[in-house]
């Protein structure tokens, strides 16, 4: 094949309530859709500290993620007193529980510019604000606001690895070596081939 290397890899989890809401299908179809495929695949029960390891790969994600928060609630007018960091805590709090609360499938999704072809499917955070035509601007309508008036996370259906060092990282949490395969598709010879031969006869 050539342009390997353009080929990347990178997490995806439908979150359960893509689970529950019977999403899988409809999601993953995207991908396959777009002429990537599934380097692995599985459903599981998302454990505790995976979860923690996960959202902390980027140590300034706890940081980041409250600031966000922070700044969400101070557009609706709310003061808050707490500082980012206890935000962020929490909201990676509700985040476990929710990741755990019921089962989820994990997928490491390879291709070329796998990690920022991934991220535009599945869309921005929250929902409530995600463009049309993406994964969760489809397909659910939270928001912070009402996420946070419930103290829960936002239910977005999919989490997705934001850049290739982070993929690497989260890949490796949730997969070991052995799961991962190998192989070309058919349709490969046609997204990736420089000659294209033998197809009239
Ligand atoms: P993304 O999943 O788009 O990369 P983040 O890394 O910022 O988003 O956050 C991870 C997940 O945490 C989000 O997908 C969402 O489920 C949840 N989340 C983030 N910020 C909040 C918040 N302020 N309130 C509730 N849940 C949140
Ligand atoms: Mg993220």
């Amino acid at each position: 094949m050539s342009n390997k290397q353009f080929i990347e890899r990178t997490l995806v989890i439908l979150k359960p309530d893509a689970v529950q809401r019977s999403l899988v299908g409809e999601t993953i179809k995207r991908f396959e859709n777009l002429g990537l495929k599934f380097a692995g695949i599985k459903l599981a029960l998302a454990k505790k500290e995976d979860v923690r390891m996960h959202y902390t790969v980027d140590p300034d994600w706890i940081k980041i993620t409250g600031e966000k928060a922070k700044k969400a609630k101070e557009k609706q007018g709310i003061n808050v007193s707490e500082s980012a960091e206890e935000i962020g805590e929490r909201v990676l709090e509700s985040l476990i529980k929710f990741m755990t609360a019921g089962p989820v499938v994990v997928m490491v999704i390879e291709g070329a510019h796998a990690v920022p072809l991934v991220r535009k499917i599945v869309g921005s955070t929250e929902p409530l604000s995600s463009d049309v035509g993406t994964i969760r601007g489809d397909y659910v309508f939270d928001s912070y606001e009402m996420a946070d008036t419930n103290n829960r996370a936002i239910r977005n259906l999919i989490h997705a690895s934001s850049d290739i060092e982070s993929a690497k990282k989260e890949i490796n949490i949730w997969f070991d070596e052995n799961e991962l395969l190998n192989y070309s598709t058919a349709q490969e010879r046609f997204i990736y081939d420089i000659d294209i031969k033998n197809i009239l006869q």
